[in-house]
């Protein structure tokens, strides 16, 4: 018999939100292709360097793309949608098990969430107010009233040196364990994410990412002209990096790839996942983007659009809401991709590219979660053949 998880006390309209996560329109993911990059290197998320082929954007229409609810075919036959009095609600299969209990739990934190949700905007509108560190308090909203109050759990972990625990600046009075966030290893990529959630890593930033989606028509901000032109030959290096659409540039999207990559191999390692595809997030102007990482399959997933988290009235999105709770607790409804859809995606190439390059055994067996600076600092004399190579002008920046 299958067990219905709705407390007695659940609006209508609560339930209507829910149930969006069955919607199938918009949440479709694309397999990402790494050529060349930086990855058996030491180098931070933020120097990370990622030739991606498919931002040409005629091979981009031929990418294989999959719905969430066909990537995750499991998690999705445990949570399904059904009726009730006519109102379709949420409902699990009963079963007894301790997993069983703490889907039910997620499940009631996204209805706590939903019906309490004009309190976590409130927050959010104080933290656009705010001037001065801008990013900070987002990030400490975001962990505080997003991030915590829907990955069951709530374990969120905010970046913070000095080890003290933060109080949320909206002066609800919650209060975020604050710490190391380091991901990686010194001799490859590396890096601190501004909150770790849970299995997810997620990074804040205020900066527009609009070329991302027009490789074509990108050029070089003033100042990274300014550096290049300290280069020789900077002219026909530009032209030949344009011309393979590298993301040479893209700064934040190559972050966030390199972060991806490394956190599954992280999650991996620490949790003993097998087949698992990891969560790293996005934040950028009320936007979130999402990849997802299987590094035993060496799958790369993106979201192909970004999920608008508020709308233009500054009002918090419920059916995003409701999809990036999926996205938190997707270890809890099963994070493994069938055999018939992974053969469906193309595999990254980041494996092969470590196995020629190497790195792979560094990946595979030594990369840290929740690292402090010292462990991560590079200290590692990069060597001059790599500084001349032919991708050398992309390493000089920052
Ligand atoms: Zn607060």
């Amino acid at each position: 018999m299958a067990a219905n998880v709705l407390p007695e006390k659940v609006s209508e309209n609560s339930i209507r939100v829910l149930n969006t996560l069955f919607d199938k329109n918009l949440k479709t993911y694309f397999s990402f292709e790494v050529g060349f990059c930086n990855a058996h290197q030491p180098y931070s998320f933020r120097k990370a360097y990622i030739e991606c082929p498919q931002f040409l954007s005629h091979k981009r229409d031929n990418v294989p793309a999959v719905q969430l609810h066909k990537l995750l075919a499991s998690a999705f036959k445990i949570l399904r949608p059904c009726e009730k009095n006519g109102i379709k609600v949420v409902r699990l299969p009963g079963t007894t098990n301790e997993l069983f209990r703490n889907q039910q739990d997620a499940v009631k934190f996204l209805i706590l969430f939903i019906e309490n949700y004009k309190d976590h905007e409130e927050a959010f509108h104080m933290a656009m107010r705010e001037e001065k560190e801008p990013e900070r308090v987002e990030c400490a909203v975001l962990g505080a009233h997003i991030f915590s109050s829907l990955a069951l759990g709530g374990i969120v972990k905010m970046k913070n040196t000095t080890g003290q625990a933060e109080e949320c600046p909206c002066s609800c009075g919650m209060i975020l364990s604050a710490g190391n966030t380091g991901i990686g290893h010194k001799k490859v990529w590396h890096g601190f994410p501004d909150l770790l959630v849970n299995h997810t890593a997620v990074t804040v930033t205020r900066r527009t990412i609009d070329v991302d989606e027009s490789r074509e028509e990108y050029r070089p901000s003033t100042s990274k002209r300014i550096r290049l032109e300290k280069m020789e030959s900077v002219e026909s290096e530009y032209e030949a990096c344009n011309k393979q659409n590298t993301l040479y540039g893209i700064d934040f999207s190559a972050q966030l790839i390199s972060q991806a990559i490394t956190h599954g191999f992280a999650q991996r390692k620490k949790y003993n996942f097998v087949n698992c595809l990891v969560p790293t997030i996005g934040f950028t102007l009320n936007r979130l983007l999402i990849y997802l990482y299987d590094p035993d399959r060496d799958i790369l997933l993106r979201r192909k659009d970004r999920l608008e988290l508020m709308d233009q009235n500054d009002c918090l999105i419920l059916p995003a809401v409701v999809e990036l709770w999926f996205i938190l607790n997707l270890h809890l409804f099963g994070a493994t991709m069938s055999e018939q859809i992974c053969s469906k995606l193309c595999k990254s190439g980041l494996k092969s590219h470590l196995e020629e390059f190497g790195g792979l055994d560094i990946y595979q067996q030594s990369l840290l979660v929740g690292a402090g600076k010292n462990e991560l600092s590079q200290g590692i004399q990069l060597d001059a053949n790599i500084l001349a190579s032919k991708h050398a002008f992309c390493f000089v920046d920052q």
